[in-house]
Protein backbone atom coordinates (compact mmCIF):
# COMPACT_ATOMS: atom_id res chain seq x y z
CA UNK A 1 0.00 0.00 0.00
CA UNK A 2 1.54 3.41 -1.04
CA UNK A 3 2.33 5.79 2.13
CA UNK A 4 -0.05 8.49 2.92
CA UNK A 5 -0.10 12.68 0.90
CA UNK A 6 1.25 14.68 3.33
CA UNK A 7 -0.66 17.87 3.31
CA UNK A 8 -0.63 21.10 5.35
CA UNK A 9 -4.65 21.87 5.64
CA UNK A 10 -7.36 18.78 4.07
CA UNK A 11 -10.82 21.02 3.43
CA UNK A 12 -13.86 19.13 3.30
CA UNK A 13 -16.54 19.80 1.55
CA UNK A 14 -17.15 22.17 -1.56
CA UNK A 15 -19.60 25.02 -0.84
CA UNK A 16 -18.50 28.60 -0.89
CA UNK A 17 -16.92 27.94 2.78
CA UNK A 18 -14.46 25.35 1.42
CA UNK A 19 -13.27 26.95 -1.46
CA UNK A 20 -12.75 30.16 0.52
CA UNK A 21 -10.82 28.07 2.69
CA UNK A 22 -9.02 26.32 -0.10
CA UNK A 23 -8.35 29.72 -1.47
CA UNK A 24 -6.78 31.52 1.43
CA UNK A 25 -4.89 28.37 2.43
CA UNK A 26 -2.94 27.81 -0.27
CA UNK A 27 -2.43 31.90 -0.96
CA UNK A 28 -0.64 31.92 2.39
CA UNK A 29 1.30 29.33 1.59
CA UNK A 30 0.27 26.31 2.78
CA UNK A 31 -0.61 23.06 0.43
CA UNK A 32 -4.05 22.75 0.86
CA UNK A 33 -6.58 19.53 -0.51
CA UNK A 34 -9.90 20.26 -1.08
CA UNK A 35 -12.42 16.97 -0.51
CA UNK A 36 -15.31 17.95 -2.71
CA UNK A 37 -17.17 14.89 -3.01
CA UNK A 38 -18.62 13.29 -6.70
CA UNK A 39 -20.37 16.86 -7.69
CA UNK A 40 -18.72 19.82 -5.96
CA UNK A 41 -20.73 23.10 -4.71
CA UNK A 42 -22.59 21.88 -2.50
CA UNK A 43 -26.06 23.56 -1.93
CA UNK A 44 -25.61 26.36 -4.44
CA UNK A 45 -26.19 23.84 -7.33
CA UNK A 46 -29.54 23.54 -6.45
CA UNK A 47 -30.25 27.62 -6.47
CA UNK A 48 -30.98 29.16 -10.03
CA UNK A 49 -30.53 32.70 -9.56
CA UNK A 50 -28.59 34.49 -6.66
CA UNK A 51 -28.98 38.24 -6.56
CA UNK A 52 -27.38 38.68 -3.23
CA UNK A 53 -23.78 37.28 -3.51
CA UNK A 54 -21.53 41.02 -3.70
CA UNK A 55 -19.72 41.29 -7.18
CA UNK A 56 -22.69 40.02 -9.57
CA UNK A 57 -24.31 43.23 -11.31
CA UNK A 58 -26.75 40.57 -12.65
CA UNK A 59 -28.14 37.20 -11.00
CA UNK A 60 -25.76 34.61 -11.23
CA UNK A 61 -26.50 30.93 -11.75
CA UNK A 62 -25.91 29.08 -8.32
CA UNK A 63 -23.88 26.41 -10.33
CA UNK A 64 -21.92 29.03 -12.43
CA UNK A 65 -20.69 31.03 -9.30
CA UNK A 66 -19.50 27.38 -7.92
CA UNK A 67 -17.79 26.73 -11.09
CA UNK A 68 -15.80 30.01 -10.67
CA UNK A 69 -14.99 29.53 -7.13
CA UNK A 70 -13.96 26.23 -7.93
CA UNK A 71 -11.08 27.23 -10.88
CA UNK A 72 -9.89 30.18 -8.94
CA UNK A 73 -9.23 27.48 -6.00
CA UNK A 74 -7.13 25.46 -8.80
CA UNK A 75 -5.75 27.96 -10.34
CA UNK A 76 -3.82 29.38 -7.09
CA UNK A 77 -2.78 25.72 -6.63
CA UNK A 78 -5.53 24.36 -4.67
CA UNK A 79 -5.90 20.24 -5.68
CA UNK A 80 -9.64 19.82 -5.73
CA UNK A 81 -10.81 16.34 -5.83
CA UNK A 82 -13.88 14.88 -6.48
CA UNK A 83 -13.67 12.37 -3.57
CA UNK A 84 -15.29 12.66 -0.28
CA UNK A 85 -13.64 11.54 3.16
CA UNK A 86 -14.81 7.77 4.04
CA UNK A 87 -13.03 8.48 7.44
CA UNK A 88 -11.33 10.76 9.79
CA UNK A 89 -9.18 10.28 12.83
CA UNK A 90 -8.97 13.28 14.31
CA UNK A 91 -7.64 12.19 17.49
CA UNK A 92 -3.98 12.17 16.77
CA UNK A 93 -2.00 14.89 14.84
CA UNK A 94 -1.21 14.61 12.05
CA UNK A 95 -5.08 13.80 11.54
CA UNK A 96 -5.64 10.81 9.06
CA UNK A 97 -7.77 11.04 6.47
CA UNK A 98 -8.87 8.44 4.17
CA UNK A 99 -10.39 9.06 0.95
CA UNK A 100 -13.20 7.23 -0.81
CA UNK A 101 -11.17 6.13 -3.31
CA UNK A 102 -8.93 4.65 -0.53
CA UNK A 103 -6.35 6.93 -0.62
CA UNK A 104 -5.09 8.61 2.69
CA UNK A 105 -3.70 11.57 3.53
CA UNK A 106 -1.97 13.27 6.95
CA UNK A 107 -3.43 16.87 7.12
CA UNK A 108 -1.39 18.87 10.32
CA UNK A 109 -4.95 21.11 9.76
CA UNK A 110 -8.53 20.19 8.88
CA UNK A 111 -11.28 22.44 7.79
CA UNK A 112 -14.42 20.72 8.48
CA UNK A 113 -17.04 22.79 5.43
CA UNK A 114 -19.54 19.57 5.06
CA UNK A 115 -22.41 21.98 4.72
CA UNK A 116 -25.79 20.78 5.26
CA UNK A 117 -27.98 17.90 3.82
CA UNK A 118 -31.84 18.35 2.80
CA UNK A 119 -34.40 17.66 5.07
CA UNK A 120 -37.30 14.97 4.54
CA UNK A 121 -41.06 15.20 6.18
CA UNK A 122 -40.16 11.70 7.52
CA UNK A 123 -43.46 10.19 6.90
CA UNK A 124 -43.50 6.51 5.23
CA UNK A 125 -45.33 7.16 2.48
CA UNK A 126 -42.39 10.21 1.77
CA UNK A 127 -40.29 7.25 1.10
CA UNK A 128 -42.44 5.34 -0.71
CA UNK A 129 -42.64 8.13 -3.65
CA UNK A 130 -39.23 9.10 -3.79
CA UNK A 131 -37.86 9.22 -6.98
CA UNK A 132 -41.67 8.51 -8.03
CA UNK A 133 -42.84 12.08 -7.73
CA UNK A 134 -41.72 13.31 -4.38
CA UNK A 135 -38.54 14.74 -4.72
CA UNK A 136 -36.26 16.79 -3.05
CA UNK A 137 -34.13 18.76 -5.57
CA UNK A 138 -36.43 21.09 -7.90
CA UNK A 139 -33.89 22.05 -9.78
CA UNK A 140 -32.45 18.19 -10.70
CA UNK A 141 -36.20 16.52 -11.16
CA UNK A 142 -38.18 19.81 -12.24
CA UNK A 143 -37.86 19.10 -15.88
CA UNK A 144 -39.98 15.87 -15.60
CA UNK A 145 -43.48 18.06 -14.92
CA UNK A 146 -43.90 20.20 -17.80
CA UNK A 147 -47.48 20.47 -18.17
CA UNK A 148 -48.19 18.78 -14.60
CA UNK A 149 -49.41 20.15 -11.67
CA UNK A 150 -47.13 19.98 -8.41
CA UNK A 151 -46.39 20.60 -4.82
CA UNK A 152 -43.81 22.56 -3.52
CA UNK A 153 -44.01 22.14 0.74
CA UNK A 154 -41.95 24.42 2.53
CA UNK A 155 -42.47 28.43 3.15
CA UNK A 156 -38.67 29.51 3.07
CA UNK A 157 -36.66 31.12 0.63
CA UNK A 158 -36.02 27.46 -1.06
CA UNK A 159 -39.34 26.47 -1.37
CA UNK A 160 -40.07 29.86 -3.42
CA UNK A 161 -37.51 29.88 -5.35
CA UNK A 162 -38.17 26.43 -6.19
CA UNK A 163 -42.19 27.19 -6.59
CA UNK A 164 -41.09 30.26 -9.20
CA UNK A 165 -38.20 27.70 -10.41
CA UNK A 166 -41.42 24.50 -11.29
CA UNK A 167 -43.52 27.36 -13.11
CA UNK A 168 -41.48 27.12 -16.33
CA UNK A 169 -42.64 23.59 -16.27
CA UNK A 170 -45.72 22.54 -14.68
CA UNK A 171 -49.57 23.90 -15.27
CA UNK A 172 -49.90 24.72 -11.57
CA UNK A 173 -48.21 24.75 -8.36
CA UNK A 174 -49.23 24.85 -5.13
CA UNK A 175 -46.80 26.23 -2.38
CA UNK A 176 -47.94 24.28 0.49
CA UNK A 177 -47.04 25.99 4.56
CA UNK A 178 -47.65 25.00 7.87
CA UNK A 179 -48.19 28.69 8.95
CA UNK A 180 -49.90 31.51 7.44
CA UNK A 181 -47.17 33.59 7.16
CA UNK A 182 -44.42 32.45 4.64
CA UNK A 183 -40.39 32.59 5.89
CA UNK A 184 -38.96 33.56 2.42
CA UNK A 185 -37.49 37.10 1.72
CA UNK A 186 -40.02 39.56 1.25
CA UNK A 187 -38.92 39.92 -2.81
CA UNK A 188 -39.54 36.04 -2.79
CA UNK A 189 -42.93 36.52 -1.86
CA UNK A 190 -43.50 39.63 -4.02
CA UNK A 191 -42.41 37.47 -6.96
CA UNK A 192 -44.45 33.97 -5.68
CA UNK A 193 -47.60 36.41 -5.52
CA UNK A 194 -47.24 37.50 -8.65
CA UNK A 195 -47.19 34.54 -10.59
CA UNK A 196 -50.55 33.36 -11.96
CA UNK A 197 -49.29 29.63 -12.22
CA UNK A 198 -48.96 29.80 -7.99
CA UNK A 199 -50.91 29.05 -5.21
CA UNK A 200 -50.50 29.08 -1.74
CA UNK A 201 -52.25 27.02 0.57
CA UNK A 202 -51.31 28.17 4.23
CA UNK A 203 -51.84 26.36 7.70
CA UNK A 204 -51.63 22.90 5.57
CA UNK A 205 -49.14 19.85 6.20
CA UNK A 206 -48.90 16.63 3.56
CA UNK A 207 -50.29 14.08 5.94
CA UNK A 208 -49.30 11.82 3.19
CA UNK A 209 -48.51 10.56 -0.17
CA UNK A 210 -50.82 8.64 -2.35
CA UNK A 211 -50.79 7.11 -5.88
CA UNK A 212 -50.09 3.60 -7.20
CA UNK A 213 -46.86 3.17 -9.34
CA UNK A 214 -46.13 6.92 -9.15
CA UNK A 215 -47.40 9.52 -7.25
CA UNK A 216 -50.98 11.17 -8.08
CA UNK A 217 -52.25 12.79 -4.95
CA UNK A 218 -51.26 14.54 -1.44
CA UNK A 219 -53.57 14.53 1.36
CA UNK A 220 -53.23 17.28 3.19
CA UNK A 221 -53.92 17.96 6.80
CA UNK A 222 -55.35 21.74 7.89
CA UNK A 223 -53.40 22.53 11.27
CA UNK A 224 -55.88 24.19 12.78
CA UNK A 225 -59.24 22.07 11.63
CA UNK A 226 -57.46 18.87 11.55
CA UNK A 227 -59.44 18.60 8.27
CA UNK A 228 -58.09 17.08 5.49
CA UNK A 229 -57.94 17.82 1.58
CA UNK A 230 -56.71 15.69 -1.67
CA UNK A 231 -54.77 17.48 -3.96
CA UNK A 232 -54.14 16.26 -6.91
CA UNK A 233 -50.58 16.28 -7.86
CA UNK A 234 -47.97 14.01 -10.03
CA UNK A 235 -44.97 15.96 -8.41
CA UNK A 236 -44.23 17.15 -4.47
CA UNK A 237 -41.00 18.93 -4.05
CA UNK A 238 -39.80 18.97 -0.27
CA UNK A 239 -38.17 22.24 0.64
CA UNK A 240 -38.33 22.29 4.66
CA UNK A 241 -34.90 23.15 5.30
CA UNK A 242 -31.39 21.49 5.89
CA UNK A 243 -29.60 19.38 8.81
CA UNK A 244 -25.59 19.82 9.51
CA UNK A 245 -23.71 17.39 7.76
CA UNK A 246 -21.54 16.10 10.84
CA UNK A 247 -21.95 12.18 10.58
CA UNK A 248 -17.86 12.45 9.57
CA UNK A 249 -17.11 13.70 12.79
CA UNK A 250 -19.59 12.64 15.35
CA UNK A 251 -18.14 11.21 18.26
CA UNK A 252 -14.62 13.37 17.32
CA UNK A 253 -16.36 16.90 17.85
CA UNK A 254 -18.51 18.70 20.35
CA UNK A 255 -21.91 19.29 18.50
CA UNK A 256 -24.44 21.70 19.19
CA UNK A 257 -27.54 21.07 20.92
CA UNK A 258 -29.28 21.12 17.45
CA UNK A 259 -26.16 19.12 16.02
CA UNK A 260 -24.33 21.76 14.43
CA UNK A 261 -20.45 21.22 14.88
CA UNK A 262 -19.55 23.79 18.05
CA UNK A 263 -17.40 26.60 16.85
CA UNK A 264 -16.20 29.48 18.25
CA UNK A 265 -16.32 33.05 16.81
CA UNK A 266 -12.56 32.28 15.35
CA UNK A 267 -14.33 29.16 13.95
CA UNK A 268 -11.94 26.80 16.33
CA UNK A 269 -13.72 23.23 17.00
CA UNK A 270 -13.34 21.08 20.49
CA UNK A 271 -9.80 19.80 18.70
CA UNK A 272 -6.95 22.14 18.49
CA UNK A 273 -6.22 22.44 14.93
CA UNK A 274 -9.31 21.65 13.51
CA UNK A 275 -11.60 24.06 12.47
CA UNK A 276 -15.48 24.13 11.10
CA UNK A 277 -16.83 26.60 8.89
CA UNK A 278 -20.59 27.19 6.78
CA UNK A 279 -23.66 25.94 7.41
CA UNK A 280 -22.29 22.76 9.44
CA UNK A 281 -21.73 25.45 12.13
CA UNK A 282 -24.24 28.41 11.38
CA UNK A 283 -27.07 28.03 13.01
CA UNK A 284 -28.18 30.95 12.04
CA UNK A 285 -27.39 33.16 8.80
CA UNK A 286 -27.10 30.26 6.72
CA UNK A 287 -26.18 32.54 3.92
CA UNK A 288 -23.65 31.86 0.98
CA UNK A 289 -21.19 34.62 1.45
CA UNK A 290 -21.47 34.17 5.74
CA UNK A 291 -20.17 31.13 4.87
CA UNK A 292 -16.99 32.19 1.98
CA UNK A 293 -16.42 34.45 5.45
CA UNK A 294 -15.95 31.31 7.51
CA UNK A 295 -14.14 29.15 5.10
CA UNK A 296 -11.37 32.38 5.27
CA UNK A 297 -11.58 32.86 8.70
CA UNK A 298 -10.95 28.65 9.21
CA UNK A 299 -8.12 29.28 6.72
CA UNK A 300 -6.41 32.35 7.95
CA UNK A 301 -7.11 30.35 11.98
CA UNK A 302 -5.58 26.75 10.59
CA UNK A 303 -2.37 28.51 8.59
CA UNK A 304 -1.52 30.51 12.13
CA UNK A 305 -2.12 27.39 13.93
CA UNK A 306 0.27 25.24 12.31
CA UNK A 307 2.98 28.19 12.35
CA UNK A 308 2.70 27.97 15.71
CA UNK A 309 3.52 24.22 15.97
CA UNK A 310 6.17 24.79 13.67
CA UNK A 311 7.68 27.33 15.64
CA UNK A 312 7.14 25.20 19.18
P1 LIG B 1 -35.58 27.50 6.08
O1 LIG B 1 -35.39 28.96 5.92
O2 LIG B 1 -35.20 26.84 7.36
O3 LIG B 1 -37.13 27.22 5.78
C1 LIG B 1 -37.69 25.97 5.96
C2 LIG B 1 -39.19 26.07 5.76
O4 LIG B 1 -39.76 24.77 5.89
C3 LIG B 1 -39.88 26.97 6.79
O5 LIG B 1 -40.87 27.74 6.17
C4 LIG B 1 -40.45 25.97 7.78
O6 LIG B 1 -41.65 26.41 8.35
C5 LIG B 1 -40.76 24.78 6.90
N1 LIG B 1 -40.68 23.52 7.62
C6 LIG B 1 -39.67 23.07 8.41
N2 LIG B 1 -39.93 21.85 8.90
C7 LIG B 1 -41.15 21.51 8.41
C8 LIG B 1 -41.97 20.37 8.54
N3 LIG B 1 -41.60 19.30 9.28
N4 LIG B 1 -43.18 20.37 7.91
C9 LIG B 1 -43.57 21.42 7.15
N5 LIG B 1 -42.82 22.52 6.98
C10 LIG B 1 -41.63 22.58 7.60
O7 LIG B 1 -34.82 26.65 4.94
P2 LIG B 1 -34.47 27.03 3.43
O8 LIG B 1 -35.63 27.65 2.76
O9 LIG B 1 -33.88 25.80 2.85
O10 LIG B 1 -33.33 28.12 3.56
C11 LIG B 1 -32.14 27.85 4.32
C12 LIG B 1 -31.26 29.08 4.32
O11 LIG B 1 -30.74 29.31 3.02
C13 LIG B 1 -32.03 30.34 4.72
O12 LIG B 1 -31.22 31.11 5.54
C14 LIG B 1 -32.27 31.03 3.40
O13 LIG B 1 -32.34 32.43 3.53
C15 LIG B 1 -31.07 30.60 2.57
N6 LIG B 1 -31.41 30.57 1.13
C16 LIG B 1 -31.17 31.69 0.40
C17 LIG B 1 -31.48 31.72 -0.95
C18 LIG B 1 -31.20 32.97 -1.76
O14 LIG B 1 -30.84 33.97 -1.18
N7 LIG B 1 -31.33 32.96 -3.06
C19 LIG B 1 -32.05 30.60 -1.56
C20 LIG B 1 -32.30 29.47 -0.79
C21 LIG B 1 -31.98 29.47 0.57
P3 LIG B 1 -41.67 27.65 9.41
O15 LIG B 1 -41.55 28.88 8.57
O16 LIG B 1 -42.99 27.49 10.07
O17 LIG B 1 -40.52 27.43 10.33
Amino acid sequence: MSEPEKIDIAVIGAGPAGFTAAIYAVRGGASAVLFGGMAPGGQLLQTMEIENYPGFVDPVVGADLMQKMMKQAQRLGAKVLQESVASADLSARPFRLKASGGAEYLARAVIIATGAQARWLGLPSEENYKGKGVSGCATCDGFFFRGKDVAVIGGGDTAAEDALFLTKFANKVYLVHRRDKLRAAFRLQEKLKANPKIEIVYDHVPAEFLGEAKLNAVSLKNVRTGETRRLEVTGAFIAIGHSPATELVKGQLKLTEDGYIAADDRTATSVPGVYAAGDVMDTHYKQAIVAAGAGCKAALEALAFIEGCQKA
